[in-house]
């Protein structure tokens, strides 16, 4: 790898496997991965916690007046290739993926200060060090100098079907619709948010992988991988 250091973002729709290209492409280039939406869910699961939303209330002032008393760390060990986020000290990597947070993490991450806290803390993990990024706005807001972006995209239904059988053991009462109601919600609030809306950069390279395995995306994925590095 070039002495400079070397910056990949990875945007597109809930589901669509960013998270597993984004470690992969961490273990083979030896590369710092960031799952971004990670520290969207953890602030949303703090607001949970402290009931400051719930199914009958959103409060935003409140959590704009609580975002000082939120610490978020973010560990990647590429070893284990495992991600471990903190909040307030308190490892919540479980936690954040529940049902309840998948519901309100949009809207929580539609709320400006919010962006502006974690966008900072992005761009200071991401400075000078190898890092491959995923989530919605890391073309465009986070890392806008990327040495390479890549907008991932698939049909919702088949993004549905991968994310119901991931999540169907630990949940046996998930059904196939409440994923699939899930993610059109959440692809509908990211688009169409004011703030740093899901927007493909002009000059991200799409990858659909509707109907690619996972060894025919990384193969793809890898040779433009390869032509910045070598
Ligand atoms: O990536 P993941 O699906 O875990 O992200 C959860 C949510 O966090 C997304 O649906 C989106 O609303 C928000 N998010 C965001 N900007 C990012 C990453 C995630 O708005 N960079």
């Amino acid at each position: 790898m070039n002495k400079k250091a070397i910056n990949i973002a990875i945007d597109g729709y809930s589901s669509c496997g960013k998270s597993s290209i984004a470690k992969e492409i961490s273990r083979n280039f030896n590369m710092i991965y960031v799952d971004s939406g990670a520290m969207y869910r953890a602030i949303t699961l703090f607001c949970l916690e402290k009931n400051i939303i719930n199914d009958k209330k959103f409060d935003e002032s409140k959590v704009v007046e609580l975002l000082n008393q939120i610490e978020i760390k973010y560990n990647y060990n590429i070893n284990a290739n495992i991600s471990e986020i903190f909040l307030n000290g308190v490892n919540v990597e479980n936690k954040i993926r529940s049902k309840k947070v998948s519901q309100f993490v949009s809207k929580i991450s539609q709320i400006h200060e919010v962006r502006k806290k974690l966008i900072k803390i992005q761009k200071d993990i991401s400075l000078n060090k190898n890092v491959v990024m995923d989530g919605r706005d890391i073309a465009t807001k986070v890392m806008p100098n990327a040495d390479l972006k890549f907008f991932i995209t698939a049909d919702v239904k088949i993004r549905a079907k991968r994310r119901y059988d991931e999540l169907k053991t630990s949940d046996k009462s998930l059904t196939f619709s409440e994923v699939l109601y899930n993610l059109n919600e959440r692809d509908n609030d990211d688009v169409n948010r004011e703030i740093n809306p899901l927007i493909k950069s002009k000059d991200a390279i799409v990858i659909d992988n509707t109907s690619l395995n996972f060894a025919q995306q990384n193969e793809l994925i890898f040779n433009y991988i390869h032509n910045v590095t070598t």
